[in-house]
């Protein structure tokens, strides 16, 4: 590939925001993923050029390990002085170079295939020595791979420099090891719009584009590039009227934020005085301070379960009551609802136990772990019982798909007060309790579920996987993830409508909520609590505030009249298409 060729690629929006920088690649899968392309005649003479580069570090990389070698272990630094050597051999580096040259292919092809053959012939040869150099041959093609590919294995929390990270994926557990003072950015090139990565991006306020494909094949350390997370685009090797128009748009999208975010106190009422609640989805403790600051009316959604999975084992009721309570206490007297623990599904903790699940996602997760580990749940639910003596708590039960788990999570929360009871311990069990809509069957039965709780809380990232069957972190299908389809806003109206018979509050917790152009259909439906990631609070009260209740409610009665996603998205963006620009960009 030709140096310094502006590239434009197109992926999901994850995370807002603009940033430019060096590009620093992230490899979980090693280096096994090589394609092969062809190269023009005038790209050659580069693509042999780098591969010599990549050659030439592999050398000083090898040279300081030996030269760091401590005097006891010089077998070894034996062993690393043949791979200097092998670097050289005509096998080796002068059958790779030919190759550029005869087959017009990329470095990383050639390589790949003469390794292959050299592996091959030393493989099969009957004296051991020589059969043992092809793994010699694998350690110093793998050595000149990375530098070629420019990837590495990299633990994210040592990195010390101001980059943007780039990696064929990253987990939910990586993205929270982000340093802010470090990553200005990420991109990927798996992902999906509600994977926990991409929600985890929203929450740190780092621009991301998620399910770019090939990125990190097309990107090499130190590129520069622009990552602009209000549309999904990357920008590889930027010209300088590209670096000049984006600084500009960043400034822009900076000034308009800063604006928004000091409007984030202000209460969120509609035009027609109707009150909506809008609140913060937390993953940490440390970040109820984000939702303060951006003028949370309380969490409305705590997911406990990432202080499960950055811990060694399950923490002490002791743990997990100190960090509720800080997070109650701070957030006082605004509500804190704490959901119990929702973890496997993409949210594995290594101490669980391996299940071999084929779907976790349709798995052992959430309420149904808890309920087959009631040593857990209860430590849990009384960890949240006595913090609610700090402030004003309510819980929710994630993944509830029948009245039995209601019933069943409702009589562990009965026996953990009377626990405490007996010990004399402080708490207080007359909190709200509510659960997730996130499995349609709930939505089915909203009628039969709202007899028993308190509210719903409609979690779209879930019921949007389940309803339309699409994976929420895959990206080939990430396309088809419409919060605007037809089932969906017919299962939150469904699930509103059953909601206001019983006389119970509806709010929604999932990403549809944080994304201010779905505000005028979802306070038309009825929807009365929002709760996103902290940083788009100030921009949804805005919103709520440039719109009027009985307009919202005449508009969602229309859009029911369009028959797909498409057409209802066309209609959103006729009536209210000025929010998303004006939000971004003033
Ligand atoms: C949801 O499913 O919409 C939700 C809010 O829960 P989570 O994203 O944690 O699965
Ligand atoms: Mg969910």
């Amino acid at each position: 590939m030709p140096e310094n060729k502006e590239i434009v690629l197109r992926g999901i929006a994850a995370a807002p925001g603009i940033c430019i920088g060096k590009a620093y690649l992230v490899d979980r899968e090693g280096v096994n993923v090589i394609r092969r392309y062809h190269l023009a005649d005038a790209e050659l003479e580069d693509e042999k050029d780098r591969f010599k580069t990549a050659v030439k570090k592999s050398t000083e990389e090898l040279r300081s390990i030996i030269e760091e070698t401590p005097e006891d272990f010089r077998e070894h630094a034996a062993i690393l002085e043949t791979h200097v050597a092998l670097l050289r051999d005509k096998m080796l580096y002068g059958k790779a170079i030919e190759r550029i040259e005869e087959e017009k292919i990329n470095a990383e092809w050639a390589l790949k295939n003469v390794v292959s053959e050299l592996k091959g012939m030393f493989s099969s040869m009957s004296d051991a020595y020589f059969r043992e150099r092809a793994a010699d041959v694998v350690h110093v093609s793998d050595r000149i791979m990375r530098n070629l590919i420019g990837k590495e294995r990299v633990n994210i929390k040592n990195i010390d420099k101001r980059v943007i990270l780039v990696a064929t994926d990253l987990s939910p557990a990586e993205t929270s090891q982000i340093q802010l003072e470090r990553i200005k950015g990420f991109v990927t090139d798996g992902g999906g719009v509600t994977s926990h990565t991409g929600i985890i991006a929203r929450t740190l306020q780092i621009p991301a584009v998620l399910g770019l494909n090939n990125a990190s094949r097309i990107i090499r350390n130190d590129d520069i590039i622009v990552v602009d997370g209000t549309d999904g685009t990357l920008i590889v090797n930027p010209r300088d009227y590209t670096l000049v128009e984006y600084e500009e748009r960043k400034s822009r999208y900076e000034r308009q934020k800063s604006l928004i975010t000091r409007t984030g106190r202000h209460s969120a009422a509609t035009k027609d005085n109707i009150h909506i609640q809008v609140m913060g989805n937390i993953e940490l403790p440390e970040e109820v301070f984000l939702v303060r600051d951006n003028g949370g009316n309380g969490i409305g959604l705590y997911r406990t379960e990432f202080q499960y999975l950055q811990s060694s084992g399950f923490p002490s009721e002791d743990e997990l009551f100190d960090k509720y309570r800080d997070v109650v206490e701070i957030m006082a007297p605004h509500p804190v609802t704490i959901r119990t623990l929702d973890i496997n599904g993409d949210k594995a903790a290594s101490y669980t136990g391996s299940l071999d699940e084929a779907n976790p996602a349709l798995g052992l997760r959430a309420i149904r772990y808890c309920l087959t580990r009631p040593d857990v749940f209860r430590t849990q639910l009384r960890a949240i019982l006595r913090a609610a003596a700090f402030g004003s708590v309510r819980i929710l039960f994630p993944m509830i798909s029948g009245l039995n788990e209601v019933l069943e999570a409702k009589k562990f929360l009965a026996q953990a007060a009377g626990s405490l009871a007996e010990e004399g311990k402080t708490f207080r069990a007359d909190i709200e309790t509510g659960i997730m809509i996130e499995v349609p069957s709930a939505v089915v039965i909203a009628d039969l579920l709202a007899e028993e709780v308190d509210f719903f809380s409609i979690g779209t990232n879930d019921l949007i996987q389940y309803a339309l069957a699409i994976d929420r972190g895959n990206r080939y299908v990430s396309h088809l993830y419409q919060p605007l389809h037809p089932a969906v806003l017919r299962m939150i109206r469904q699930v509103t409508a059953a909601a206001e018979e019983k006389n119970i509050r509806v709010s929604m917790c999932g990403e549809m909520a944080g994304d201010p152009i779905y505000i005028p259909v979802l306070l038309g439906l009825g929807i009365s609590e929002l709760s996103m990631t902290p940083q788009a609070i100030p921009a949804v009260k805005n919103t709520v505030r440039s719109l009027n209740m009985g307009e919202c409610r005449d508009f969602s009665r229309e859009i029911f009249s369009k028959t797909g996603d498409r057409e209802a998205r066309e209609f959103l963006d006729k009536h209210y298409g000025y929010i998303t620009e004006q939000i971004y960009f003033g």
